[in-house]
């Protein structure tokens, strides 16, 4: 059978659900491009990681953000068991402090229920209170969102890349689509900076750059702009909220969230500044964005702790779309080209139904007949976390594999054994340059209190050991952040 060759430009969240997603049809081959050493280093990589319940999108404005954040939200609840990802379903309150704010609570209570949100309701001020007991003292009712939830969200991609690379989808690394090759009004591929690789159907999910890539074919309709959120992390000692508990929202933002992540850390943010189109790599933190988070944040949280907890600050760019609302269509001008573009909030709960509606778009709108393997493997298995196994299994790993016996991560208890999976399942998805973040992201080695002071050094030699390169040129993050420069001893070991 001749198959249809897919070229996704992207491997964030919505990249790695499409690929997952089409990864189920025989009669297509789908190749999976990304300019970065690993996959979800993009804005997939930063963000308060919820999985929203879909009130407060409001369908006139932003119908496509309406329907696919509260089918995403169910399929997560699916895809989070198939493929082990980490999470918590912990529910949501957004928190009325002054009475008219529950005018805006009956708004969202009433857009909900419009985008078939189940089970929310308006709490009083003793409810609230038994729901999150630690809440500030002025707080005097609540809308209750049981449906969301917390994903760890770069676990998520690099699961659903796991899964599809399973089933048949194959990775392009440290490849940046560069130039699109279209001929009598269709696309017959990829230019990238080593290769071209063939595409009957190419799906544009390049996050912040989706513009970029769209111009290449002609088309121009709209901007991405980058739209800043800053974070701040505590020590896992610091107690946070059993609820994920946000502000009442005024019309540009959701507010400064309080919650506690999926692995236990007091978060607070994001903020939102918006930055201009050609500022897509400006990642840093901004001591007035810091300060509007701490201040926004001890609105809900009055005790917060002191500085000295905080364990790290970053920041995330959210790609803003002309229009404000998601891209997601075959553009009639090229045959072939699909824009996934303008994934800002809730990008992350929408994926999965993104990936659906991707499939649907090529069936419908490109009149594909999609042919289902027989066999599709829809599971994943989580990567092995000393820390949560009981005594029992640490000694059941120990005796096959001694290197579980061997921590290297002293503030999150990762072992060697952690950390050579991680890398034995970096290698399967096609990294090819070592990397420590690609490590932690994997294993939360370096992502504790002393961030990496004591283990770095043996990750290191892990890497580079396993990968058979020297040690400094193992990258912390890429090319470019080699940890060091050459051997620097090499004088002291001579013989003379
Ligand atoms: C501060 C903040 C908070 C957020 N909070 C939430 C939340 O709580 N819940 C929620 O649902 N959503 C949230 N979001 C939104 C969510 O993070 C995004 O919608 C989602 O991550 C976008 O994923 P993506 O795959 O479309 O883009 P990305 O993750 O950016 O992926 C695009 C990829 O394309 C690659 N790429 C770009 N150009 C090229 C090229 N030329 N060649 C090859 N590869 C290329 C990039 O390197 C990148 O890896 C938040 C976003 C931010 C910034």
């Amino acid at each position: 059978m001749e198959k249809m060759k897919v070229a996704i430009i992207g491997a964030g969240i919505s990249g790695a659900s499409i690929a997952r997603a089409l990864s189920r049809y025989e009669n297509l081959e789908v190749h999976l491009i990304e300019k970065a050493p690993d996959v979800s280093w993009g804005v997939s990589k930063a963000n308060t990681a919820l999985i929203h319940g879909g009130y407060d999108d409001d369908p006139e404005k932003y119908p496509m953000r309406a329907k696919l954040c509260i089918r995403g939200n169910r399929l997560w609840h699916q895809w989070v068991k198939e493929l082990e990802i980490p999470h918590v379903w912990n529910g949501a309150l957004i928190v009325a402090t002054k009475e008219e704010d529950f005018d805006e609570l009956e708004k969202l209570l009433e857009r909900g229920r419009k985008n078939n949100v189940p089970d929310m309701r308006i709490v009083d001020r003793e409810e609230l209170f038994r729901l999150e007991p630690k809440l500030t003292r002025e707080a005097i009712g609540a809308l209750w969102v049981p449906i969301v939830g917390q994903i760890d969200p770069i676990i998520a991609v690099i699961a659903l890349i796991e899964n599809a690379v399973v089933n048949g989808v194959k990775t392009h690394l440290e490849t940046e689509v560069r130039g699109i090759k279209v001929e009598n009004g269709e696309v017959k591929g990829v230019e990238t900076n080593n290769s071209f690789i063939e595409a009957d159907i190419i799906i544009n999910a390049a996050g912040l750059y989706a513009d970029e890539i769209a111009r290449i074919v002609g088309i121009d309709y709209f901007e991405i702009h980058p739209r800043k959120g800053e974070y701040w992390i505590f020590d896992d000692d610091v107690p946070g909220p059993k609820r994920v508990l946000f502000p009442t929202p005024t019309p540009i933002s959701k507010g400064i969230i309080v919650t506690t992540e999926i692995f236990g850390h007091l978060m607070i943010g994001p903020n939102a500044q918006d930055l201009l189109p050609k500022e897509k790599g400006n990642l840093a933190t901004t001591r007035e964005g810091l300060e509007q988070v701490w201040e926004g944040a001890k609105k809900l949280w009055p005790q917060l702790p002191p500085r000295s907890k905080v364990i790290r600050t970053f920041a995330g760019l959210r790609p803003e779309p002309t229009g404000g609302d998601f891209i997601i269509k075959a553009e009639e001008e090229v045959w072939g080209f699909i824009n996934v573009a303008g994934i800002r909030s809730p990008g992350l709960t929408s994926a999965p139904a993104i990936a659906y509606e991707v499939a649907g778009i090529i069936e419908r709108d490109l009149g594909i007949e999609m042919k289902e393997k027989s066999k599709w493997n829809p599971y994943r298995r989580e990567i092995t976390r000393f820390f949560m196994m009981t005594p029992e299994q640490v000694n059941e790993a120990v005796k096959k594999n001694p290197s579980y016996g061997k921590i290297v991560c002293h503030c999150n208890s990762v072992s060697e054994g952690d950390v050579l999976e991680a890398i034995e399942r970096m290698k399967f998805i096609g990294v090819k340059t070592p990397s420590i973040d690609s490590v932690k992201f994997r294993t939360r080695a370096t992502a504790g209190t002393c961030q990496g002071s004591f283990c770095r050094a043996r990750i290191v030699q892990l890497l580079a050991r396993e990968y058979g390169v020297e040690p400094w040129k193992i990258t912390l993050k890429g090319r470019g952040s080699e940890i060091g420069i050459g051997d620097v001893k090499v004088f002291l070991r001579r013989d003379t």
